[in-house]
């Protein structure tokens, strides 16, 4: 097991800050969980105003919610984490998608090129421990993508694995919200939407990558199968831990 990426002097964020947010977001939950994701986006964007972004990983259905939120504020932030071990053809997309939806400011995420030269460099960390190397080139790096914002939206939904089975609209991740306005929608929802509006479709699609991570850790789908059984195909992981607790750690231990 490598040593994870070597993370600023820790701070523990406000106990106090902590319980408020956690308050907030399951009123916030309560209160707007069932509208539509574009009234989620509404609200969301009035509440966290000029404090929130979105992340995205420009992948299979990422189209959704970038059109949705660019048909509110098409300057909203957008952190894209390059990891450095994406398809060309994801790249391409993100520049396409940002081109159609008139998006003003994709803000683009790298690793940390000393933990990098450290941890990973032969570039070949994912052959040996997949965890090491999403916590360099993802978890760490995302941390520090989305410090400046009280709140992000993410294109997460229940549907896309068990870990994701609850998910709430509204959450807490440490001092901070993460709003996932698409919780509730399944593919065909997607499928539609995509079809309604015409949106441009991750190439890679075609060729039968339903769920689009780093090149190396990513493989196509037969009809029928989970979208995200290619992801990291033959290990029990199933999350890079940007979204899961690895992000808040992270998150405290930069004390964002
Ligand atoms: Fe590394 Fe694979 Fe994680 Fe990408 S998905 S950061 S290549 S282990």
């Amino acid at each position: 097991m490598q040593a994870k990426p070597r993370q600023p002097d820790a701070e523990t964020p406000d106990a106090g800050i902590v319980a408020q947010v956690q308050a907030e977001a399951a009123s916030l939950d309560a209160l707007h969980g069932h509208l539509t994701p574009q009234e989620i986006i509404v609200r969301s964007v009035e509440r966290f105003d000029g404090g929130i972004a979105a992340v995205s990983s420009f992948g299979a259905d990422s189209a959704v919610l970038l059109h949705m939120i660019a048909e509110v504020d098409r300057n909203l932030p957008i952190v894209f984490l390059d990891t450095g071990k994406h398809f060309g053809e994801t790249l391409d997309y993100r520049d396409a998608l940002a081109a159609d939806f008139g998006l003003t400011d994709i803000r683009i995420v790298t690793p940390d090129e000393a933990a990098l030269a450290r941890i990973d460099p032969l570039g070949d960390l994912h052959k040996s421990d997949t965890d090491a190397c999403c916590d360099v080139r993802k978890v760490e790096p995302m941390a520090r993508g989305v410090e400046p914002f009280g709140a992000w939206f993410t294109g997460r939904k229940r549907f896309q694995a068990s870990t994701r089975s609850a998910l709430a609209a509204f959450e807490q991740v440490g001092p901070r919200f993460r709003i996932n306005p698409l919780a509730r929608w399944g593919t065909s929802d997607l499928a539609d939407y995509m079809r309604k509006h015409a949106l441009r479709e991750n190439p890679l699609v075609a060729y039968g990558y339903l769920s689009i991570g780093c090149f190396p850790c990513t493989q196509p789908v037969k009809p029928g199968e989970d979208a995200r059984s290619g992801r990291w195909a033959g290990q029990a992981k199933t999350e890079c831990g940007i979204h899961l607790s690895g992000l808040e750690q992270s998150l405290t231990d930069t004390s964002l």
